[in-house]
């Protein structure tokens, strides 16, 4: 058996993006005993291929950034424990974390900062063509699609950033939007105006992706430009998040609240509503909140401050 198992952490911080590093940050800084769970990335942030809105960086990757955020991380030393959470229960007044290692860990308050993961268009096709030319990361994948046709679906910063991201690979890039107006940020929507490889395709929806061994075509649901499909060799869905950590944190015997979309509602001080348990960044309510590095770092320092005062007060 592991021996640390056995040692009470004051914390425990599930999630490594920018809720949990900078719930860590905060923690060591309170002089909080805690570990980290999970792999050591950086979280989603890393996909943004561009950062432009986080206060003393005027322009920076979203890789560099959390980069960042991890050696600072690391500079106190805290125990990362590089798994996926199995389970969470309550055992008089700690917590007990099952994790996929078949480790448990054992804590007095835990920060719940697990974040996002993509929204899925659930059109036919979309499945069996992932990574046949559907995917869910630009960054990731863009750069294979050299000289390449490619779709973008969406209408917010993730997809304006996509389209933007992918036109310096591609030859020609269809940004379908179901709407006439983007909800992105404007300057974003401003370069997306000037660059000449990207052509709008506004008030369409995909309806179905086709191919044989690849993806070769989408089909919309109305014709653009007399045509009712696109000839494509990539589609990039970005059409949102959705929380995640379904399998351990949304089910009994934790009964966590949430909105109607899974989301975590807690209060100002980032408490759920059960004692000890708080949770932080793109997975706390309400949905259509400012979701960005800078909002979910801001909230997982709020948690890691209220963790502190949570154990002063119960001694
Ligand atoms: P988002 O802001 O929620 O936008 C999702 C877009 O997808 C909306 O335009 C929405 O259409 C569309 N959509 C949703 N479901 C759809 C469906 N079934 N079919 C077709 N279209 C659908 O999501 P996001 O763009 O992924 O951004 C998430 C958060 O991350 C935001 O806070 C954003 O600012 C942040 N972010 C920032 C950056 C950056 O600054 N570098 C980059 C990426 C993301 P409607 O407009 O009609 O609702």
């Amino acid at each position: 058996m592991n021996p640390k198992t056995n040692i009470i952490h004051d914390s425990i911080i599930i999630g490594t993006g920018p809720a949990g590093l900078a719930a860590s940050i905060y923690a060591s800084r309170y002089g909080l005993k805690h570990l980290i769970i999970g792999i050591l990335k950086g979280g989603t942030a890393t996909e943004a291929f561009m950062v432009e809105n986080y206060p003393g960086f005027k322009s920076i990757s979203g890789n560099e950034l959390m980069q960042k955020f991890i050696e600072h991380v690391k500079q106190y030393n805290p125990e990362i424990i590089p798994t996926e959470v199995k389970g969470i229960k309550k055992q008089g007044n700690y917590f007990e974390i099952k994790t996929e290692s078949s480790k448990t860990f054992k804590a007095k308050t835990i920060i719940l900062a697990l974040g996002v993961h993509h929204r899925t268009l659930s059109v036919v096709g979309e499945k069996k063509f992932l990574g046949k030319g559907v995917s869910y990361c630009h960054t990731c994948d863009g750069p294979l699609f050299k000289d390449k046709v490619v779709g973008v679906v969406g209408g917010g910063d993730g997809a304006l950033t996509a389209a933007l991201f992918l036109s310096k690979y591609a030859k020609k890039v269809y940004l379908i939007h179901r709407r006439k107006e983007f909800r992105g940020q404007v300057t974003w929507q401003r370069s997306v105006e000037k660059e000449k490889k990207i052509i709008k395709v506004s008030q369409r929806q995909v309806k179905e992706i086709r191919g044989d061994k690849f993806i070769k075509e989408i089909i919309l649901n109305l014709p653009y430009k007399t045509k009712k499909s696109l000839q494509v060799d990539g589609l990039f869905i970005e059409i949102g998040t959705l929380p995640s950590g379904g399998k351990i944190i949304f089910k009994p015997p934790l009964n966590l609240k949430r909105d109607k979309l899974n989301y975590i509602i807690t209060d100002r001080s980032m408490k759920t509503n059960i004692p000890g348990i708080f949770a932080a960044g793109d997975i706390t309510s309400p949905p259509e909140k400012l979701r960005q590095i800078l909002t979910a770092s801001a909230e997982g320092s709020i948690a890691a401050s209220n963790v502190q005062r949570f154990l002063i007060k119960r001694g």
